[in-house]
């Protein structure tokens, strides 16, 4: 089957033009196809998967367990889809994509390899006119941008980087071909998830890796292991059920674990600790609601902070580099991380261990790195230092709406959405988990699929209605930027550097990115708009 408006030149404008084919951008075709709409995606890659795709580093796997991490619009689908592990490791997952991609027949309406440049909104046509890399140009009724929270890397302007010698990889574009660590000496920079997964089986392969580390992170054990078949088939038999139960939870995951609702200051201590070993024990992000005011309260948070670091403490032989690999920063605060034998790597005698905190990176040489003085000589440097996140990509392509508005300009002090759905000033032009969104606060295929589906429903309201525009009105936006603010001041995300603030990236804004009310409370505040003909936009 070939698509002919996948040509540069349809003869007629598309209805919906896509931008990205992960896990996003696949679900918004189907839906869009699916209702006879015109449609095509435009990816970067040569496949699809989008993070998935990119991030084939050692180790990279989903932090959420498989049976939840996995579409859930098509019961076939679900039901016919046998997950191997727990939480399942990138491969698994692009086969995932992959299948997904030749099961609804997706892959003769994406434009692979293609970069979008420019996205200009011709007011005179009500169309969108993009252009790529390839030198095509669409034009489209509706743009929808499926180009991910962390598709764009984030490296460092270190002097000198580009005169090292040796081999250098940045986890977010690992190549596709198997990376050799034998008898290698290996720098890896950062400490985030990306590193964390990675470090370990690296630490096995090579020949001594040094790992510099910044910022000291949280990790909880993911216990990962063969999925219980048992498991899989009690929630095959009602996975409407599984998807509804996990859909109610804060961040559409989750509600297979023990819900507790109690502070931690009811608490003894006893009690304290055997509910944080029973969550330990469980493993990965459910650690983090072992009680209900971890997140919110300071003290409270400290309170489960020590328990890690007296799990990192009580793992890690050299109290010394137990020490340096304990976090001091509020606990979730930076997103936690999920590993297999993190901690336990450092006793191994090939590894060390280089706090840059102090003594930054003062310049990458030709055969390795500078830091406090020191030079350390490397035949490998992997960079695992993350993404210009849910904005980088977006940011990249040169984005004009109404009057000639350059999203560039409009998000010069900060990301603006209504409901991270839609942009003032940019008709017919939908975002998908970005900022506004409750995106990577939320399990991201539940969120991706509440967004689709309410895009979806729109054009088809938009067509019944017979209008042709829908625009954010410049209030709502302001409203919802506010409120999105109002609630993350009101947490304890704002404390530290993460990237959830755009505070990894030099120069960019200090804002609070994604949503932080919750999946439920966004998705009521979601179907309100809808049911009340699309307040705070205007539909003409
Ligand atoms: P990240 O969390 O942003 O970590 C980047 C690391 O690089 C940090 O330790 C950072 O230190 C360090 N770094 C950055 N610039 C540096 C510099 N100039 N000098 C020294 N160190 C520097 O990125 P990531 O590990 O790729 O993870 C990003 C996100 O992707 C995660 O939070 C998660 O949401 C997602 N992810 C998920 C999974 C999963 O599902 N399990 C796996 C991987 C990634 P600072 O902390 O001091 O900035």
């Amino acid at each position: 089957m070939t698509n002919s408006y996948l040509s540069s030149a349809p003869s007629e404008p598309l209805d919906v033009l896509i931008v990205g084919a992960g896990f996003a951008g696949m679900y918004a075709l189907h839906r869009a196809l699916t209702s006879n709409r015109r449609a095509i995606a435009i990816e970067r890659g040569n496949g699809v998967g989008g993070t998935w795709f990119w991030n084939r580093y050692p180790g990279a796997r989903c932090d959420i367990q498989s049976m939840e991490y996995s579409y859930s619009f098509d019961a076939e689908l679900q039901q016919s889809w046998s997950w191997n592990e727990r939480y399942a490791g990138q491969p698994e997952i692009l086969d995932y994509a992959n299948h997904v991609a030749d099961r609804f027949g997706l892959r003769p309406h994406i434009q692979f390899e293609t970069t979008v440049t420019q996205m200009v909104y011709l007011e005179d046509q009500k169309l969108w006119e993009t252009q790529t890399t390839n030198g095509d140009r669409y034009l489209s009724r509706f743009c929808v941008m499926a180009t991910g929270c962390l598709s764009s890397t984030n490296l460092p302007d270190f002097d000198g980087l580009s005169s090292f010698q040796g081999e250098a990889y940045h986890t977010g574009q690992w190549p596709h071909e198997p990376v050799d660590f034998a008898g290698k000496n290996v720098g890896i920079i950062g400490t985030g998830s990306s590193a964390i997964q990675s470090i370990p089986i690296i630490a096995e392969q090579c020949k001594h890796l040094t790992i510099f580390q910044r910022t000291a992170n949280y990790s909880i054990p993911a216990h990962n292991g063969p999925i219980d078949e048992a498991y899989a088939a009690s929630i095959k038999a009602d996975y409407d059920h599984f998807r509804t139960q996990n859909k109610a939870m804060f961040a559409g995951f989750g509600a297979h674990q023990t819900r507790w609702d109690d502070s931690v200051f009811d608490a003894d201590e006893e009690t304290r600790q055997a509910r944080f070993e029973t969550r330990w024990q469980e493993g990965g992000l459910g650690f983090s609601s072992s009680f209900n005011d971890t997140g919110s309260d300071l003290t409270a948070n400290q309170i489960a902070a020590e328990f890690v670091r007296n799990k990192i403490r009580s793992t890690v032989d050299d109290p010394v580099t137990a020490e340096l690999l304990c976090p001091d920063q509020v606990i979730g605060c930076k997103r936690v991380c999920v590993d297999t034998n993190y901690y336990a790597t450092f006793n191994r005698s090939n590894v060390s261990l280089v706090n840059v905190k102090d003594q930054p990176i003062e310049t990458i040489t030709p055969s390795g790195l500078i830091t406090g003085g020191q030079e350390y000589n490397f035949d490998m440097l992997v960079f695992a230092t993350g993404f210009d996140a849910m904005t980088g990509t977006l940011l990249k392509i040169d984005i004009r709406g109404q009057d000639g508005l350059c999203l560039q300009e409009k998000w010069a002090e900060g990301p603006k959405t209504y409901l991270g759905l839609a942009i003032a000033g940019f008709p017919n032009f939908f975002t998908v988990s970005g900022p506004g969104s409750p995106s990577v606060l939320s399990n991201m295929i539940v969120t991706i699929e509440q967004h689709i589906n309410w895009i979806m429903d729109c054009l088809e309201h938009l067509s019944a209605s017979g209008a042709q525009t829908i625009e954010a009105t410049q209030e709502a936006e302001s409203d919802w930027v506010e409120l999105g603010n109002t609630i993350a001041d009101g947490t304890l995300f704002p404390t530290c550097n993460s990237w959830y603030l755009g505070a990894n990236v030099p120069g960019k804004p200090r804002i609070f990115m994604p949503f932080v009310g919750g999946f439920p409370t966004y998705v009521e505040i979601c179907d309100q708009v809808q049911q009340t003909d699309y307040r705070g936009f205007t539909i003409q």
